[in-house]
């Protein structure tokens, strides 16, 4: 077999292990399409939290893996199956290092955070809920962490629980042990609001599910572009991200599960690559993770998914979240002197987005005002309909950051939005 570096052609390990001094000017040539003018004015991208862009060294994985040693996965022995199948196996790997899972058979690639929240209530909870059992979520939910659950409900007769939120878009955790009953089966909650960027104490609420033997899932799509992971500290069962909001490739992501649970659980689907053998009569299942990658997988994104999580390791992840938290307050400051313009979400603890309303001004409106200003910001209810509902609204203005972006861009933000303000006076 060869060795992974021999697999991995020695540039794209170079570019990855490029050591920048967070200087800005370097990290955003990674990013090519920052360079773009859009309406005749450089891109100024603030739309991370719905996907973030990609490094070089992402998009030449994906070019290198093509032109060099594509070959279908774990089924041959020929020169190129061994060699691509290393390099999925050595992303895995990675995917187990960023979030500091015990062992890379606790990894499961999937097509993203929803596939993975799926994949857990259509085996875990399709085995483990019953009539008259309860799932509780959170009211901060993304419609991906509300619907596969409301689904299982509906078809076991179970009940969906809810955890209810603050106007600060903080949840009421003084009503979290009541909700955990006899009948709870799981806790599905999200690590970071995607729509108001509220950080939860998972750590905590962990903690106390447990002690009433309630599993946990965490949603963790809008947590990992911007924080440290560690699934053993968190104490989670299961972790979900996706790839494409941390700087790596549509199409992939992963499910971590504590491995006494995913061994216990059934396949979600059958195909080829999840069995040990089969007869008309009986098949033999796959061990862990491979039970739950049934059929071709996401091959190059996988791989490109590796290379993107290198490209966060050297910068320092570290740096990365200053530089986030720096550009936090200095957003926070800076919207807050706009007259007419409420911040919406004003937790203690927040992360990589900040949501905002303009009075008598809707939110498409500033969306698309913005757009030709060259600012990329998204408006709407953010696939979060229920914290909308809560908060009187039915969108806002969201504005969300990656580790490219700079206090010019937010900047030209607050720029963009005294024009939507003129445009209406
Ligand atoms: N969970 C959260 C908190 C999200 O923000 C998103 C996407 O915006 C998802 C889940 C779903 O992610 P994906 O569409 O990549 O599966």
């Amino acid at each position: 077999m060869t060795t992974p570096a021999a697999v991995i052609p020695p540039q794209r390990v170079k570019d990855c292990a490029r050591k920048h001094a967070y200087d800005f000017e370097a990290v955003r040539q990674d990013f090519p399409i920052l360079r773009q003018i859009v309406h005749g004015r450089p891109l100024v991208y603030l739309d991370n939290a719905a996907t973030a862009q990609k490094p070089r060294c992402v998009i030449e994985a994906e070019r290198r893996l093509y032109e060099e040693y594509y070959a279908n996965i774990h089924r041959g022995v020929h020169d190129l199956s061994m060699k691509c199948t290393e390099a999925y196996d050595a992303a895995r790997e990675k995917v187990r290092r960023r979030l500091n899972a015990a062992q890379a058979e606790e990894i499961v690639f999937v097509r993203g955070a929803t596939e993975a929240v799926n994949l857990v209530a259509g085996s875990y909870g399709r085995s483990r809920v019953g009539q008259d059992d309860e799932i509780l979520i959170s009211a901060l939910e993304h419609h991906s962490n509300i619907v596969p659950w409301q689904m299982l409900c509906e078809e076991k007769g179970a009940r969906l629980r809810v955890i209810p939120m603050f106007e600060t878009g903080e949840l009421d955790l003084d009503a979290l042990d009541a909700l955990l009953g006899p009948r709870t089966r799981l806790l599905a909650i999200t690590h970071v609001s995607n729509a108001l960027g509220t950080v939860i104490p998972v750590r905590e609420i962990v903690a106390r599910a447990h002690a009433r033997n309630v599993p946990v899932l965490v949603d963790g799509a809008q947590a990992v572009p911007h924080a440290m992971i560690d699934v053993r500290d968190i104490g989670c069962d299961f972790y979900v991200f996706s790839g494409h909001k941390a700087y790596g490739p549509s199409g992939i992501g992963a499910l971590y599960g504590r491995r006494e649970l995913l061994e216990a659980m059934p396949p979600y689907q059958g195909g080829g690559n999840m069995i040990l053998s089969v007869t008309f009569e009986k098949t033999i299942y796959n061990e862990v993770p491979y039970r739950f990658e049934a059929g071709t997988p996401n091959i190059a994104g996988a791989i490109a998914l590796g290379a993107a999580l290198d490209y966060v390791e050297s910068l320092g992840l570290d740096r990365i979240i200053r530089h986030e938290d720096d550009l936090m307050s200095y957003a926070t400051d800076s919207l807050s002197s706009v007259p007419d313009l409420r911040i919406v979400g004003t937790a203690r603890e927040k992360i990589g987005v900040i949501s905002f309303v303009l009075e008598d001004i809707h939110p498409h409106d500033i969306g698309t005002i913005l757009d030709h200003e060259g600012v990329a910001i998204r408006s709407g209810h953010h696939c979060a309909q229920p914290v909308m509902q809560r908060l009187g609204l039915t969108a806002t203005a969201r504005a969300s950051f990656g580790l490219y972006n700079t206090r010019e861009d937010v900047d030209a933000l607050v720029g963009g939005i005294q024009k939507v303000i003129e445009v209406f006076a």
